[in-house]
């Protein structure tokens, strides 16, 4: 059945890519981060990868592109498997803000200081510094090498351009990290823990390394491909939890009605999302819609939801 759908798919996507490639005149690409602004802003692609390994891709699918905050969800998952529910949820909590991703308006305003959940900025900064390992470099290894088991590439890298160009720019990030540093949120230096974050939003991939990891999601933490056990059932539920009510930052609410995947957008333009027991997927379009996310991007996840019916909800 999965093979029928994914030729129909395959069908479908040229017409979808070209119609839906036009949006990104309306969306603008990130330049916050002064390297990110050389990302084409007219690409779209998109890789989708099944339980017994066939893919469809489409348009600029082998277009590198860094994680940025598609990274946190797997931060979490580390964390999580390295601390336990308890401990991180002492740091972070487990709700929606309804401000933007870098905002720390709500750091000072509500009780008791700790970042509103684990994949707005504040949260994942204060993830980073729950990941296990006796040095900066050990720390940010270990989050590399989760990131290569599960996209089951052994070749993932930063991108040092996009980390040194993000380094030296994050006045708003820092400020946030001292910030919870003061609030007693992050443990260590302040400078390391945002070297561990920055590095892991750094990490280059393309859609078919990002539709890999999210197929072990959609196969509760298991590569249904090799049979192995990557990450336990439970934090994969709560990751997955996480993307459906905050992945999309504040567009998270319309995305659920959509789309309604659990998905993780990312400012280069990345998407991670996923039919759960069924398919993993990677979206690329760095042309940003107002909330942050792939403009082009979001437009072809509709299409193929409402399409094939894919919602959860
Ligand atoms: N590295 C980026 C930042 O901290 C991640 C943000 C994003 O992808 N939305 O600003």
């Amino acid at each position: 059945m999965s093979a029928a759908e994914l030729d129909r798919i395959e069908a479908l996507l040229p017409n979808w890519l070209e119609e839906k490639r036009r949006k990104c005149q309306y969306g603008k690409v990130a330049s916050y981060i002064p390297e990110l602004s050389k990302s084409p802003a007219e690409a779209l692609g998109i890789h989708i990868t099944d339980a017994q390994g066939r893919s469809v891709a489409g348009g600029d699918s082998r277009l590198p592109f860094t994680l940025q905050s598609i990274s946190k969800v797997f931060t979490l998952i580390l964390a999580l498997m390295d601390n336990g529910e308890e401990v991180v949820f002492d740091k972070v909590g487990m709700e929606p803000t309804g401000d933007n991703f870098n905002s720390m308006l709500k750091l000072e305003l509500v009780q008791p200081g700790i970042p509103f959940n684990p994949l707005i900025n504040a949260g994942a900064i204060a993830i980073s510094s729950l990941i296990a390992g006796s040095s900066t470099t050990e720390k940010s290894a270990r989050v590399l090498d989760f990131l290569r088991l599960l996209a089951g590439n052994p070749s993932l890298h930063y991108d040092m351009d996009i980390y040194r160009s993000e380094s030296d720019t994050a006045n708003l990030n820092r400020s946030m990290a001292y910030f919870l540093k003061d609030n007693g949120v992050l443990k260590g230096r302040v400078e390391d823990v945002l070297d561990v974050y920055f590095r892991h939003c750094s990490v280059q991939v393309t859609c078919a390394d990002l539709a890999q990891m999210a197929l072990v999601l959609a196969h509760d933490g298991n590569n249904p491909i090799t049979g192995e056990s990557l990450i336990p059932r439970r934090y994969v539920q709560i990751a997955k939890t996480f993307m459906v009510t905050c992945g999309m930052y504040n567009a998270s609410g319309e995305f659920a009605i959509q789309v309604g995947l659990p998905a993780k957008s990312g400012v280069s333009g990345g998407i991670l999302t996923m039919v759960p027991g069924k398919y993993g997927i990677g979206v690329v379009g760095p042309a940003l819609g107002r909330k942050g996310n792939s403009i082009a991007g979001v437009a072809l996840l509709e299409a193929l939801s409402q399409e094939l019916d894919w919602s959860l909800f």
